[in-house]
């Protein structure tokens, strides 16, 4: 099997040891997604063919790729793995295409961010297993038409809103990521732990879970912070209170918000019930719209710290409550 990473950051991974499970049975939670997948993988094997294509959507760190790397395990094929914005031009995408062999997953991160022109190559390479390039131009221009091997697109967006319903309805299976409870984030953190060879206790691994906005991209690089800061300290495991330290050293409060969140949250509610556009919030903590739709809102919603209405994003009495204040409205109520 060979992954074929190209353009592909695996963040902290390339220096040391890999914490991405290739295997289900290092696959933590998903229960669902790893239900029906294992059953549509099985059934494409008996049937010797391609995996239907498959997209997978959600905030970021919720193990899209990790998945993708898995089904090409288990499907013994060979994986290409690029992102959308690397995908420039149709002719960037005829060229990956062409090279694919039958059977071959190809894995595109960021999916929604492809351009139309290079969307609409994939629609008939997707369908029909199909491309028609058109060479030259004016009257002279011919189309020429070039027959794919059988493969399996797997898609990968933080924003399935953003995916236009042509390229969306062509997508054989669609899955929802969901946020991981504590305890899986734990299981998560033990694994790598093992991993790390360094042993962490129990009640450390869920004071890091705790901590780890449901994500386990963030519960595993808490993980490393925190075995930094033990190892410093000669210590051999990781414990409780080493773990405490070090999260409170790096700026995460008990209830997993980091900083970016605190700001968010303090600026929502201090907005006097108002409800607040996107592009203000953006503006006011300086980030971009799509970072605070993709990344900062989703855990925070799902938690009930904030609200989305149509006039704009809210605070909740539980945001009020998380940061110790009062809500008083413009009438002073
Ligand atoms: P995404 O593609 O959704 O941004 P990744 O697949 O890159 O997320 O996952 C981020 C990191 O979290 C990876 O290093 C992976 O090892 C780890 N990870 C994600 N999901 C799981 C899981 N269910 N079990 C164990 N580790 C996971």
């Amino acid at each position: 099997r060979v992954v074929d990473i190209e353009t592909f950051s695996l963040e902290e991974e390339n220096s040391e040891v890999t914490l991405r499970p290739d295997a289900w049975s290092e696959y933590i939670g998903q229960e669902q997604i790893k239900k029906n997948l294992s059953v549509f993988i099985e059934a494409s094997k008996k049937r010797e063919e391609a995996l239907d294509h498959v997209l997978f959507y959600g905030p970021p760190g919720l193990g899209k790729t990790t998945l993708a790397l898995i089904i090409a395990n288990e499907m013994n094929a060979n994986i290409k793995v690029t992102a959308a914005p690397m995908i420039e031009k149709s002719g960037d995408l005829a060229a990956i295409l062409t090279n694919l062999e039958e059977g071959d997953i190809l894995f595109i991160d960021e999916i929604h961010r492809l351009s139309p022109a290079v969307e609409e190559i994939l629609y008939s390479s997707m369908e029909d297993y199909r491309i028609d390039i058109i060479i030259g131009s004016g009257p002279a221009a011919q189309t020429v038409k070039i027959d794919l091997p059988r493969f399996t697109l797997i898609g990968a967006t933080t924003r399935a809103g953003m995916l236009s319903n042509p390229l969306r309805d062509r997508f054989g299976m669609s899955f929802r990521m969901n946020f991981y409870t504590h305890d899986e984030l734990a299981k998560i953190i033990l694994q790598a732990s093992n991993k790390l060879e360094r042993e962490i206790i129990h009640e450390a691994a869920v004071e890091i879970a705790k901590r780890s906005r449901g994500t386990p991209r963030i519960a595993l690089r808490l993980l490393r912070r925190v075995r930094d800061f033990a190892e410093v300290a000669n210590e051999e495991h990781i414990n409780h209170k080493r773990t405490q330290y070090a999260l409170d050293e790096l700026g995460i409060n008990s209830h997993g918000f980091d900083e970016m969140d605190l700001r968010l949250l303090t600026l929502l509610a201090s907005s006097k019930g108002r409800a607040m556009g996107l592009s203000t919030i953006a503006a006011a903590l300086s980030e971009d719209e799509g970072t605070v739709e993709d990344v900062l809102e989703p855990y925070l919603i799902a938690n009930g710290y904030l609200e989305r209405t149509a006039k704009g994003r809210r605070a909740t009495p539980a945001t009020y409550d998380v940061l110790n204040m009062r809500c008083v409205n413009e009438d002073g109520t």
